[in-house]
């Protein structure tokens, strides 16, 4: 199969078409439209073989964590997400894997009603960079500067599942339970409660290097510093049950790849989160408060510093 008939038949082919694509795949650029009174959201990831995913991972898995990445970077600024570019570099050309990436790329995709406008297949070590943009209306952009002193801190879902399925795909630790792996190959982008965050949020990030990592981007833009209460931390069930507590904890502190939301919310601006949340089922949880003095400290049920030794993935 030519380089054209493969973007063709795997890509063109398959993805959805939305009314504000002017010109999608197959010609030199995309023509996009933006809604009047709209922002362009744009946001760019690279996933590489072997560092951010595991080299033995399912071909399926590969395709949705590509987009699942980029999509969480736009829920953390409340945006909806509309078109999506894909550069590949494959070792190959490899039909069932194509079959199956695009099986998990394209569901998500469907799910969240994005059109694949474009992209670029090339032929080397297998790496996956997804560009995905989308709308905010004018101004309603959720920033990482915008925590202030009393606002209280949030985060959705549970921590440290990923953590523990990096552990568990490395033949680190073992469990009797596909949950770890699911939740390191399978993030859930957390679009729609970002979106709904709007207005009430006053500073948003999504969980990708670790809860200590991410939250300390939020007070470094917004110059403030948290107090976080470690046993108000939501663990993910499976990490509670496999490792003693203060180590899961560490865990749920350190680990990248939870794609869970953190965000400050002001005090008067709590009570309406509960209805907003009532419709999700991932669950919101209140860890900590915003204060003056910079930095992070964590403590403990008796009041009692906990240290987190490992700081989020770094690449250089
Ligand atoms: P150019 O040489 O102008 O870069 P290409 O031959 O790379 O064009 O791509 C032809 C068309 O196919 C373009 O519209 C491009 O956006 C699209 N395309 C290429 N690779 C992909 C891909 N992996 N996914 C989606 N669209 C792609
Ligand atoms: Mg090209």
């Amino acid at each position: 199969m030519s380089e054209f008939s493969l973007i063709d038949f795997y890509f063109k082919q398959r993805t959805q078409k939305r009314e504000d694509v002017l010109l999608g795949i197959g010609d030199d650029a995309a023509l996009l439209s933006v809604p009047p009174g709209k922002i362009l959201v744009t946001s760019i990831d690279i996933l590489i073989s072997g560092v951010h995913f595991p080299v033995n991972t399912l071909a399926s898995d590969i395709g949705h964590k590509s987009l699942a990445v980029s999509l969480s970077d736009m829920a953390a600024m409340g945006a909806e997400p509309a078109w999506v570019m894909l550069a590949l570099t494959l070792p190959e050309e490899d039909k069932t894997w194509l079959k199956g990436f695009c099986q998990g790329f394209f569901e998500l995709a469907d799910q969240y009603g994005l059109q694949l406008v474009g992209g670029d297949t090339t032929r080397g070590p297998l790496s996956i960079t997804t560009q995905v943009m989308g709308f905010v209306p004018v101004g309603q952009a959720v920033l990482r500067s915008g925590a202030k002193i009393g606002d209280k801190i949030f985060v959705t879902g549970s921590l440290g599942g990923a953590g523990l399925g990096l552990l568990v795909a490395q033949n680190k630790i073992a469990v009797n339970n596909k949950n770890p792996l699911n939740k390191l190959n399978r993030p859930e982008p957390r679009v729609v409660m970002g979106k709904a965050l709007r207005g009430v949020a006053s500073a948003m990030i999504d969980i990708s290097d670790g809860l200590v990592a991410d939250l300390g981007h939020i007070l470094t833009a917004s110059s403030v510093g948290a107090l976080v209460h470690l046993q108000d931390i939501p663990l993910d069930e499976v990490l509670k049950n496999t490792m003693p507590l203060k180590e899961a904890y560490s865990l749920a502190l350190s680990a990248g790849d939870d794609y869970e939301l953190c965000f400050t919310v002001p005090e008067a601006k709590c009570e309406p989160l509960r209805e907003i949340f009532a419709e999700f089922s991932c669950g919101y949880f209140c860890i900590g408060l915003i204060e003056e003095e910079q930095g992070i400290r964590v403590l403990d049920e008796v009041g009692n510093p906990f240290y987190v030794e490992c700081l989020g993935y770094q690449h250089f």
